[in-house]
């Protein structure tokens, strides 16, 4: 491919308006449009982990066209209304006060931005290597006054308190008195989203203003119910050739905005920049006082924006080694996996070790979803565990302090163990909504997507896997070992023994499917024997037991007795294992019990009628039809198996209940969900890519496009604007490294088995195993695998049936002549 074609080829895969360029590490929008600037200004979230502040113009207002919001991770709060005569409670991640708020205007004029001015030009960038947003707008005001004002935004991955802007303005055809008002504005609330805009959103109480210092400002607020005060601390400097400038400062302080008015002379041609330094704290901070405090008395230690930046841009740079990423032949995919994976670190960051938060399904970037916590993880977790293993851990460890939740929404739903809830927030308390609104149909409906007990597998899973990747006994031992054993538990307890067919059932639960909810005429209950959830159940439990064998004696014993797990119970687990129903049809997995008796759907007529029906459930609803009649998918349900399980694996667990898996029903199955899947979810074209891979490399290749498309193209066609989807992002990514590369850790080893296409070219990628670091390099022909600096142990590779040990210093390579594995190993086919 020549440069010229590369450049296209990444300028059209980075989506519609946007082009990457600068080798791929910029994502650059040119033009103003309205319409698209939601999407814009989710895409260019700069954030830190801890906190993240969405791409919207520093002097703009949430208006329809704007969201300048602001998140802090974990920062929740509940509100109550009232829906269709009931009390609904809703907890949402908070939208804090906006610390961007900056406009200006020349001799006493209206305020300026692309509203009331003419937009004569604009750019903007996002620098991928740093995450710094940079936007450069050309304004002509009514007089015909041009002003080119360029900011450049940060949210420092190095001191995770702390934002700043720096704001350049240029005359360029005038000079006179400039005024430039920069505030800290609390006036805001979530309405985001157009779907929750009759529920209340006001999630904050103004505490006090002050003004400690003549160039800072603080402004202290509260969450109305959770009562976790928020601080924010501005300091406001103006300079001209880098010394500062004598202005006429006054001071902004209306309610729960504040700020400063600064007012100053200026030239044509000559810029004056205004640096605007921001802290941030909440009463959720660990080692603090108080979060006002803190504020005020972190702002004098902070540097000029230029400090900031470099430490800001060597923080970044270490955390790209760690996920460093490169391909020879990308064809426009390289930019926009480094745009997922800067989207994931903005997300969940080493900033995020060690506080209490989880994976927020759609990131720090939107109020979709309300900021809730999903099984998302199952989908981010294996990208971090091959890279940051701390992190990885602490995020389990929000599961893991919500477990006494857990243990007592399982008993109080009659069973033992621990039931964790489909959405989670701050306590680990079901935060589902009872109601939702279409918006096919303007009514409420219920939302029975609680039924998705499958979460807990999600969690009992990512343990499993986080040892494996990591051999982290120390933390299976004593944290993780207790969270897989109650949720297993929970799987004993809630499978009943149904003498008639002499096996275990599981009664109304839902799969990953959020289109089956029920069965026709009876909506709300759930589906009995979904095959993801019974397989997955039995997988648990059989890792369950194998994790006790793992123990040393005297901490098994500890546990057995602190959990109260007796003989009898761990022989129920043996005998759920190999005893659940899993239902077959047609030579296929059924997706649950009776699936085969729902009516098949006329798509290609929905399709010609509707266009897009990826959410065919509120169609039809809409219709006053019900998508529960039909043999119809929101997303990959049963698939899903052949996505956490290798082949090998699901042979053996379906042979261990007594199935027996026959070569041909993993393609069969594949091919049957995917005619009637609409994919309304962006996990639905991750999981199809995935077991696609190695039977039909066409279509795998057209979902992996999907995949990378799924935010920079907002493929679902509005939802991108409401927050990123993080598990498509990171799991583009695992897509490659896992999938494409067939990488996988068990047996103590590292295990290759490509099936990399070679229309890619080569790949390379560093990842780290068992704390070893090691350089992965893929391609058509050969793999590659080569110690990374600093690795001090051996680390056995096997490849194909070859298994050799990589000492440090050295490199292996195995050529890839014989076809992938034909024993299937691998996840996918
Ligand atoms: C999907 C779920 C997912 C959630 C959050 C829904 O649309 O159906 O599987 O967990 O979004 O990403």
């Amino acid at each position: 491919m020549s440069a010229a074609e590369a450049r296209a080829a990444q300028d059209q895969a980075a989506g519609p308006g946007a082009s990457a360029s600068d080798d791929g590490w910029v994502l650059r929008y040119v033009g103003y449009d309205p319409a698209d600037e939601g999407r814009r200004e989710a895409l260019c979230t700069v954030g830190n982990g801890y906190l993240a502040t969405r791409g919207a113009a520093a002097e703009s207002r949430a208006d329809g066209v704007h969201y300048p919001g602001t998140y802090v991770a974990g920062l929740y709060n509940r509100l109550q209304d009232r829906v269709d005569g009931r009390v609904v409670e809703n907890e949402s991640l908070v939208n804090l006060p906006n610390w961007l708020a900056t406009r200006f205007r020349i001799d006493g004029g209206p305020w300026l931005d692309a509203g009331h001015a003419e937009v004569v030009e604009q750019a903007q960038e996002l620098d991928l290597r740093r995450a710094v947003l940079t936007r450069r707008t050309r304004l002509r005001d009514g007089e015909g006054r041009t002003t080119t004002v360029t900011e450049r935004r940060l949210v420092s991955m190095d001191q995770p308190h702390v934002c700043a802007q720096q704001l350049t303005y240029v005359p360029e055809d005038w000079s006179g008195r400039l005024e430039v008002r920069s505030v800290l504005d609390g006036a805001v609330r979530n309405s985001l989203v157009a779907r929750y805009r009759a529920l209340d959103g006001r999630h904050l109480d103004l505490v006090r203003t002050a003004a400690p210092a003549p160039d800072t400002v603080l402004l202290e607020m509260v969450t109305t119910r959770s009562a976790i005060r928020v601080a924010m601390a501005a300091r406001t400097v103006v300079r001209r050739d880098g010394r500062p400038v004598e202005v006429e400062r006054r001071l902004v302080d209306d309610g729960p905005v504040v700020g400063h008015l600064l007012v100053f002379d200026a030239q044509a041609s000559e810029p004056v920049v205004l640096e605007k330094t921001v802290t941030v704290f909440t009463g959720r901070d660990r080692a603090i006082a108080e979060p006002a405090h803190e504020a005020v008395r972190w702002l004098p230690r902070v540097g000029g924006f230029d400090d900031l930046l470099g430490r800001h841009a060597l923080a970044w740079a270490h955390l790209w080694q760690l996920f460093y990423l490169d391909m020879e032949r990308d064809g426009g995919l390289l930019p926009i996996l480094r745009l997922h994976l800067l989207h994931l670190l903005q997300s969940v960051s080493p900033a995020s070790v060690g506080l209490d938060v989880g994976v927020p399904a759609r990131g720090l970037h939107g109020e979709a979803y309300r900021g809730h916590i999903f099984w998302d993880e199952l989908f981010v977790l294996p990208v971090l565990n091959l890279r940051l293993p701390a992190l990885t851990r602490s995020l389990l460890r929000y599961r893991r302090r919500r477990l006494p939740e857990a243990r007592a929404a399982a008993q109080e739903a009659g069973f033992s163990g621990a039931m964790f809830p489909w959405q989670s927030g701050s306590n680990g308390e079901e935060e589902s909504q009872l109601l939702h609104l279409n918006p096919a149909s303007g009514r409420w409906v219920p939302d029975p997507t609680r039924r998705q007990r499958h979460v807990g597998l999600a969690v009992a899973y990512n343990v499993w896997q986080h040892y494996q990747a990591t051999g982290d006994r120390e933390f299976l031992v004593h944290e993780g070992a207790e969270t897989l054993l109650e949720v297993a538990r929970f799987w004993g307890s809630l499978a009943a023994y149904d003498e008639s067919r002499g096996r275990y059932v599981v009664r109304g639960v839902m799969g990953p499917d959020e289109f089956h909810s029920g069965y026709p005429g009876v909506e709300q209950v759930g589906v009995d024997n979904n095959a993801y959830t019974n397989v997955m159940a039995a997988w648990v439990l059989q890792r369950a037991l194998d994790t006790l064998h793992l123990l040393p004696t005297l901490k098994r014993h500890e546990l057995e007795e602190r959990m109260g797990l007796q003989r009898a119970e761990l022989a129920r687990w043996r005998d759920v294992a190999q005893g659940l129903f899993v239902p077959f049809h047609d030579g296929v997995i059924s997706q649950f019990e009776g699936y085969e008796k729902l009516e098949e759907l006329d798509w290609a007529a929905y399709r010609a009628r509707y266009g897009n029906i990826q959410r065919l459930d509120r169609i039809l609803e809409a219709e006053g039809d019900s998508v529960n009649r039909y043999k119809a998918s929101k997303q990959a349900d049963t698939v899903m198996l052949f996505y956490l399980l290798s082949a090998d694996e699901l042979r053996e667990v379906l042979e261990h209940l007594g199935y027996c898996l026959e070569p041909e029903l993993i393609p069969r199955t594949v091919r049957y969900y995917l005619e009637r899947s609409s994919h309304g979810s962006t996990l639905s074209a991750l999981v199809h890519a995935w077991v696609l891979a190695r039977s039909d490399r066409t279509r795998a290749l057209e979902f992996l496009d999907q995949t990378l498309r799924a935010d920079v193209a907002d493929i679902q066609g509005g939802t991108t604007p409401e927050g990123i989807h993080l598990a498509a992002m990171a799991g583009s990514v695992d897509l490659l490294q896992r999938c494409f590369c067939g990488l996988e850790t068990r047996q103590d080893q590292l295990v290759l088995d490509p099936y990399w296409p070679e229309s890619l070219g080569v790949m390379e990628f560093a990842i780290r195993y068992r704390e070893q670091p090691i350089l992965v390099r893929v391609r058509g022909d050969r793999a590659e695998v080569a110690a990374g600096p600093g690795m001090w142990r051996p680390v056995r590779v096997s490849c194909r049936g070859e298994l050799a040990e990589l000492a440090p210093g050295a490199r292996l390579a195995f050529p890839l002549v014989t076809a992938p594995s034909t024993t299937a190993s691998q996840r996918g086919l």
